[in-house]
């Protein structure tokens, strides 16, 4: 049995996902040129999806990682705990988030919050994937999108279930079953 028996739908190729990749990086670079931001992805599920971003930035930049839990199993908890924290300060830094899918966004809000109390000179978010749910609760605008998705639980490229599937190289539904 592959990994593909268990998606029963693919979202986002390969292909697409570079093209999405490419034209943030683009946006980036325009928008922060002589800004030296610093990226902060969130780990464990923004993983491939920084390395592909980053590689389009074409000024300087930084990179740090930021590892903080919200969900267990496919259900937002609610509550957000730091595991792992930035490894240098990031007072007076222009800040940049970058975030496999947004939800609720709740994990977010808790970590603007954090960023904007190390007193980060601007905060903008960036993510892959807008997963748009009625209890969405995220109080900024996010700024870069790579695009929108239906509801359903997507795995894939950096995103899991329960630690798995990370390694697929494509973003695919997840067949219901197999979840609930
Ligand atoms: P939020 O706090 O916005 O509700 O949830 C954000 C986090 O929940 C994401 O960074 C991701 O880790 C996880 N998440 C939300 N929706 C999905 C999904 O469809 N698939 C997976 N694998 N993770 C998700
Ligand atoms: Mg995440
Ligand atoms: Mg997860």
């Amino acid at each position: 049995m592959t990994l593909k028996n268990d998606i029963s739908e693919i979202i986002l190729t390969e292909e697409e996902i570079a093209s999405l990749a490419k034209s943030l990086g683009e946006q980036i670079t325009k928008d922060y040129e002589g800004k030296k931001p610093i990226l902060v992805a969130l780990l464990k599920g923004s993983i491939m999806f920084m390395t592909d971003l980053i590689k389009n930035i074409d000024t300087h930049i930084e990179i740090d990682f930021m590892d903080v839990s919200s969900y267990v199993g496919t259900q937002s908890s609610g509550e957000v705990k730091i595991l792992k924290d930035l490894s240098s300060s990031i007072e007076g830094r222009h800040i940049i988030i970058v975030e496999d899918i947004v939800e609720t966004g709740n994990t977010l809000n808790s970590i603007i919050d954090f960023l904007q109390y190390r007193k980060a000179a601007s905060v903008e978010i960036c993510t892959l994937l807008d997963k748009p749910v009625p209890s969405r609760t995220l109080d900024v605008e996010v700024k870069y999108i790579g695009t929108k998705i239906p509801d359903g639980f997507v795995v894939g490229y950096g995103l899991d279930f329960n630690e798995f599937y990370r390694n697929l190289p494509y973003i695919g539904l997840l067949k219901p079953e197999l979840y609930s």
